[in-house]
């Protein structure tokens, strides 16, 4: 099991002479992926290696670089095909018009002991890229505290190792994106955590099988009342500057100063909610199963009538729009997948309205859910998670479990304990 995540660098402002190498390579590169995909498609080659065989003399005589840059810009170009052709399978390329590559990036291919065709090795402050024998381009990174933490530390200890660099230019900088790979050991799990992500609250219930499911709720109000309070902030900056003078260059600094403020503050929260998460996780030996994300946001732009007839109002429908659910699940599975635990994904469908017990299908009313069929009474969010819990331990792959066949045991919980138990999160505060 790998787990792969990426961190971005940026390089010290870089001096003329860097700039326009990098320029350069930059140009060089996507001409070469053009130039492989011309060839591709003119002798109807998918493989970089027959690529190699037909069109590497021509390209030495076209550009003045490494070979390793053939390398590189092959299977870019390949890659770059294969996504095309399957597109165009699926009806939405048109076959007629062939890609190009455009992009002001390039991926360059990791050169090291192991690969001597590579043409990027990263230093951990700086990335060497190869141009030609003996010549090179040299990148400083700015390499904060967070870095050190989070990458280089482990990257020098050897538990990190790095992927394929991208690089691309930015003002008189160049971005850097380095991919660090982390092997590790696959867990074996005891049982499933169902997650409901609310918009005041993260709801979880953990099955194992012969024990009662387990609740635990997650306070996450913090959120929105950020989001309320720089709003706010917001609005009255715009008040105060829409008065004369104009000073519209002050308006759009200080209108950026806030929502990086804010963004960032999210962003910290949801870090710690996720880490909480893959904690929980570990500690219990537990998979993770989320809902299916993918059209949520849709159902919620649309005037869909909620569950007790009426349209969910429009400060509603804006306010669950901008939590930021799609970046909790992503955070969270990352984190989960790093402690070696599975994640699934299930689907959303019925999930707050079965009884978990009985499997009868009731409508909840608001934040109460009542089954009419056996009299099991819980907060909805709870019920979700159930769900999702109960749904997700038929999805983990079986040679995931301690013991097996655990899946259908989970299903049938006796005697539930539908009181959960809160755990209050350490937020910095502040704010
Ligand atoms: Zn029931």
């Amino acid at each position: 099991m790998q787990s792969v995540s990426s961190a971005r660098f940026i390089t010290p402002p870089l001096t003329q002479r860097k700039r326009e190498l990098l320029e350069y390579l930059l140009n060089q590169f996507a001409a070469s992926v053009n130039f492989c995909i011309q060839r591709c498609l003119e002798h109807g080659i998918t493989s970089r290696a027959s690529l190699h065989h037909i069109a590497y003399e021509e390209w030495k005589s076209k550009f003045d670089l490494a070979t390793h840059w053939f390398h590189s810009t092959g299977q870019v170009a390949t890659q770059t095909l294969r996504s095309w052709r399957k597109l165009c399978r699926q009806g939405r390329a048109d076959p007629k018009r062939p890609p190009v590559y455009d992009a002001r990036t390039m991926r360059l291919e990791l050169w090291g002991e192991d690969n001597a065709s590579g043409i990027c090795r990263f230093h951990g402050k700086a990335i060497q890229i190869r141009i030609r024998r003996g010549e090179h381009l040299w990148l400083p990174l700015v390499v904060t505290e967070h870095h050190e933490r989070m990458y280089l530390k482990d990257w020098r200890e050897g538990r990190l190792n790095v992927g394929e660099i991208t690089v691309s230019a930015f003002r008189d900088r160049a971005n850097v994106f380095v991919p660090f790979k982390q092997e590790v050991e696959p867990k074996k799990i005891q049982g499933v955590c169902g997650i409901d992500i609310n918009e005041r609250s993260v709801d979880l219930t953990i099955l194992k099988s012969n024990e009662q499911p387990k609740h635990i709720t997650l306070d996450v109000s913090k959120l929105p009342a950020i989001r309320h309070s720089s709003q706010l902030k917001r609005k009255s900056i715009q008040k105060k500057l829409d008065a004369p003078p104009q000073r519209p260059v002050q308006k759009q600094r200080l209108k950026a100063k806030y929502w990086r403020r804010e963004r960032n503050r999210t962003n910290q929260i949801i870090h710690i909610i996720s880490k909480k998460i893959a904690e929980i996780a570990d500690q219990e030996r537990v998979a993770v199963a989320f809902e299916g994300i993918k059209g949520i946001r849709g159902s919620m732009r649309s005037k869909r009538k909620s569950e007790n007839g009426k349209a969910l109002r429009k400060d509603m429908r804006r306010r669950l729009n901008q939590w930021p659910f799609r970046k909790l699940q992503f955070y969270a599975e990352y984190k989960v997948a790093r402690q070696g635990l599975p994640t699934v994904e299930v689907s959303s469908y019925r999930k707050s309205k079965l009884c978990p017990m009985c499997g009868q299908y009731n409508r909840p009313n608001g934040h109460a859910y009542g089954c009419k069929a056996c009299g099991f009474e819980a907060s909805r969010h709870l019920v979700a998670s159930w769900n999702i819990a109960k749904d997700g331990a038929r999805h983990v792959p079986a040679d995931c479990w301690q013991m097996q066949p655990m899946a259908e045991r989970l299903v049938a919980a006796e005697k539930p304990s539908v009181e959960p138990e809160r755990i209050p999160l350490q937020f910095v505060t502040g704010f």
